[in-house]
């Protein structure tokens, strides 16, 4: 028995033995198709093409029927892409013009795709590779014969399917009584295949690519039964521990499902707001699957990274619309544009600067560019005024007052020329904003905490550092601290008070910021059943307590600790 690091794609126990998937398919490259045989090449792909479009739209149908709107759109989006012009041009060009077979051209064009999106700094667009691949295997698959192991019945027993990465497609079709997990080398969280196991259920890590090679077929492994770890060749003491999690996991799945649509009430009668967190018009749909009781953090930088330009006012106005409507009269809160640090736009000359995340973004930039904060702001409150809605607008990485003050007079004087209602939020990311709470009386309406940003300015980590990882902690009690300061003090001054970073979608994280008292928690849509049974579950002056007791600790393991131990005397850990 022995251990291999790993990250956690989704969640759960998983106990089995490992199958390999090969990619079934090789493409010669063949450049050589005489020019008076180009024609039936060339005929082959849309052939190809148009039985491809066929199996994705049933996928579309059959995704929708097992999973809902949101993951059928990931399929949507290949189909645009399969019928997309440009993208099949690029083919057609290839055979013509150079020769290439047709399952050549294919294989070429979809992996330069593919490549293009993994050279953005965008994590979220460098995830899309695999959409690229995906599409072209699929169209591959239908202009070349041999076919290794087949994809049809995979994985023919119980097993956990171990390949080197996974497209959208793959995962999808995997999903069937027999698969029992999966572990990849390459893949992030925000990875479609990654999501899509999430949504399925189904435990996903990823580990080293040297790794691999460690698991051949039939190894016996355990998954996720420890944090960031898996087991190879567990003993039967651990493979028991494993099949009896699971058998909790699914009594929990059907548990969560119960609660869906009731209110997040403590029960010593507390009510709690939970929110989700969404980027994208896309995501929405999902969301409110959820049926959260609003959205606590619209990350906007999405619509403009989705451009090759700054989108203006029109197209910023139709789509904060849209979302509004989406909402239907459920709170929203847009978080201003927040660019630099780790999200850079293409089209926006940055300079390079040594601390990114200590350096020009997010409100910063803003006023540095002032013509970007207004359009932006002037939409929202356009938006406002064809939905008779009131506009939320929230300001990353404030550090001081009169970036607030610059907002609010902006948000006066466009109110002015286009009229709607807005009003103005900070988000608490920095200590500076997390100290000095009191002192934005009058001139932010309500606080929202951004624990990514406040635990990597507070511990002094980089989010995305690997090696620190372990010192990277939202458990650490400087953080909870600044926390508990900040919602004191917002309260006092008569704001409400919200948090949208990670943290708030965490079982332990979530209990301790109920004790906290927050009016409302903002997580990923996937994380509010769980996080809404543990409310349910508890009184509030025991969450409070838990609160008092884990703010007295040292060090964030005692804290996590600590609110593990607490949910587990509850029963709620599974
Ligand atoms: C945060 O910092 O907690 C947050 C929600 O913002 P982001 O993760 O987008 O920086
Ligand atoms: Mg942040």
């Amino acid at each position: 028995m022995f251990n291999i690091n790993t990250v956690t794609l989704s969640d759960g126990v998983a106990s089995g033995s490992v199958l390999n998937f090969r990619k079934a398919i090789k493409v010669e490259e063949t450049k050589d198709v005489p020019k008076d045989k180009r024609g039936i090449e060339r005929k082959e792909l849309e052939e190809s093409l148009l039985v491809s479009l066929n199996e994705i739209n049933c996928l579309v149908d059959e995704v929708r029927k097992s999973l809902g709107d949101d993951k059928a759109s990931i399929f949507e989006c290949h189909a645009d892409i399969i019928s997309d012009e440009e993208f099949q041009n690029d083919m057609f060009s290839l055979i013509d013009e150079k020769g290439y077979s047709a399952a050549y051209a294919a294989s070429v064009i979809a992996e330069q795709n593919a490549l293009e999106m993994e050279e953005l700094d965008d994590p979220y667009f460098k995830e899309r590779a695999a959409d690229f691949r995906d599409i072209g295997q699929r169209i591959v698959s239908h202009l070349v014969k041999e076919q290794g192991c087949g994809e049809e019945n995979f994985p023919p027993h119980k097993a956990v399917v171990v390949a080197e990465s996974l497209t959208p497609g793959e995962t999808i079709r995997f999903y069937k009584p027999n698969l029992l997990g999966f572990i990849v080398a390459k893949g992030g969280k925000n990875s479609h295949a990654a999501i899509l196991a999430r949504s399925i259920g189904v435990p996903a890590v990823v580990v080293s690519e040297n790794m691999l090679s460690l698991l051949k077929d039939d190894t016996p492994v355990v998954l996720n039964i420890e944090n960031n770890t898996l087991i190879v060749n567990p003993d039967e003491k651990t493979i028991e521990k494993a099949e009896n999690i699971q058998v909790l996991q699914e009594k929990r799945r059907i548990r969560l499902k119960k609660i869906k649509g009731k209110p997040a009430v403590t029960k010593d009668g507390h009510l709690f707001k939970l929110y989700a967190n969404s980027g994208s018009m896309k995501d929405l749909a999902s969301v409110k699957t959820e049926q959260p009781d609003g959205i606590g953090l619209f990350r906007t930088e999405f619509l403009f990274m989705e451009q090759s330009s700054l989108p203006n006012e029109e197209i910023q106005a139709a789509y904060y619309t849209k979302v509004l409507e989406t909402l239907e009269g459920k709170p929203v809160i847009f978080r201003l544009l927040d660019i630099g640090g780790d999200k850079p736009l293409p089209y926006l000359q940055h300079p390079e600067e040594k601390n990114p995340f200590l350096g020009w973004r997010g409100i910063r930039f803003l006023l540095d560019n002032e013509e970007i904060l207004r359009t932006q702001i002037r939409s929202m409150l356009i938006a406002s005024d064809t939905t008779h809605q009131i506009v939320r607008i929230m300001v990353p990485m404030v550090s001081c007052i009169a970036e607030m003050q610059a907002v609010q007079k902006i948000i006066e004087d466009e109110k002015k020329l286009v009229g709607g209602n807005a009003i103005a939020g900070m988000m608490v990311e920095t200590p500076a904003a997390a100290m000095n709470v009191l002192n934005y009386k009058g001139i932010s309406h309500f606080i929202s905490i951004g624990s990514n940003d406040l635990t990597q300015y507070t511990v002094a980590v980089d989010r995305e550092s690997e090696v620190l990882r372990k010192l990277y902690s939202e458990f650490h009690p400087s953080v909870l601290q600044l926390m508990y300061k900040a919602v004191t003090d917002a309260r006092e001054a008569g704001m409400e008070t919200g948090i949208c970073g990670e943290f708030a979608g965490r079982i332990e994280g979530a209990a301790i910021l109920a004790g906290i008292g927050f009016d409302e928690l903002s997580m990923s849509a996937g994380a509010i059943p769980a996080v809404k049974e543990i409310l349910r579950s508890c009184n509030f002056v025991d969450l409070q307590k838990l609160t008092q007791d884990v703010l007295a600790l040292p060090d964030a393991e005692s804290v996590y600790n600590k609110a593990h131990t607490f949910l587990e005397e509850q029963g709620l850990l599974l």
